[in-house]
């Protein structure tokens, strides 16, 4: 492990003060600390924390374990018990900002497409469309659903590929370049204008600094999209689609209670953000639609809550 310098302690101390300066509650404990106290041990992770300090990226050094702590002498706490009280005071911190929530829909259109658009619409509210380019053109119908998507300004219209991977997704990332052939032909079709995708059967980010990968096997087609552009978005929350009812599967109050819990204990990718995965044809019945209704009601109590496009992801504190 590399050695503490006093100086990363400085910097480090110095970096959480700053914080601390304009927040008065939560970061105050810190103020009265000495350097022994906290460290961090990495001089290359305290370059990054003096130049760009953020919640965000503390909430990050300490997630990673990149943090670490001695025996407080003073106080007499142990490393653990320092540690858990700065995890409290970000936390502390993040709660006083609001929280920013992506209500994306996958496989679009189809036959519930119609429904969700009039839905955010009247609500008011943002929503992400990661459409499939294949279905636009299976029938005048959807193909006027798509339409609607794009000509809506709080529907965002993204890339789910074209072909939906046929269902058979190992095939598909087997070949990373039809694979990155079959999105641009989505891109094209559908005259996507932002190079933002989601990968048909997996959950993997891949934009900035961003690398986070559910199974292996689309890693080598996630990266060749990067190399042409591409921003790739998983999800944190899914609501889950009933395979043979078509409904969702969770009621609103677990999928509720689930984003309040993830917002409020910081375990999404980046905290204070959080995308729901849900899928256009579990909206298709008018209890689905129902239940969509009933779930933004809950989401528009909060007042620190606001519905955002994938393409403004993430807000960072
Ligand atoms: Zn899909």
């Amino acid at each position: 492990m590399p050695k503490i310098s006093p100086f990363s302690i400085v910097v480090y101390l110095s970096c959480v003060l700053s914080v601390c300066a304009c927040q008065p509650t939560g970061f105050s404990v810190a103020a009265h600390e000495t350097e022994e106290e906290i460290a961090i041990v990495e001089a290359e992770e305290i370059e990054v924390v003096k130049d760009s300090i953020s919640l965000t990226a503390l909430w990050d050094s300490l997630q990673r374990g990149q943090m670490v702590f001695a025996v407080d002498s003073v106080d007499r706490l142990s490393p653990k018990e320092a540690k858990q009280r700065l995890r409290d005071s970000i936390i502390t911190e993040l709660n006083k900002h609001k929280k920013h929530i992506y209500l994306t829909f996958d496989d679009g259109p189809l036959i519930g497409s119609a429904y969700i658009d009039s839905i955010v619409t009247a609500k008011g509210v943002k929503m992400s469309a990661f459409l499939v380019g294949k279905h636009a053109q299976m029938s005048k119908k959807l193909n006027r659903d798509f339409q609607r998507y794009m000509d809506n300004p709080l529907v965002a219209c993204y890339n789910h590929s074209y072909s939906h991977a046929g269902n058979r997704f190992d095939a598909f990332y087997s070949n990373p370049d039809l694979a990155v052939a079959d999105f641009e032909k989505c891109e094209q079709d559908l005259g996507l204008s932002e190079k933002i995708a989601r990968l048909p059967g997996r959950n993997i980010w891949l934009f900035d600094e961003v690398r986070r990968v559910d199974l292996a096997s689309g890693t080598q087609a996630a990266d060749l999209l990067a190399v042409n552009g591409f921003r790739i978005y998983g999800w944190d929350v899914e609501w889950r689609i009933n395979g043979l009812t078509g409904e969702p599967v969770q009621t609103v109050d677990e999928v509720y209670t689930r984003i309040n819990n993830r917002l409020g204990n910081k375990s999404t990718l980046i905290p204070n953000n959080l995308v729901l995965l849900m899928h256009d044809d579990m909206f298709q019945s008018h209890r689905g639609q129902q239940q969509l209704i009933e779930l933004i009601d809950l989401l528009q109590r909060h007042d620190d809550y606001a519905f955002e496009f994938i393409g403004d992801y993430p807000f960072r504190y």
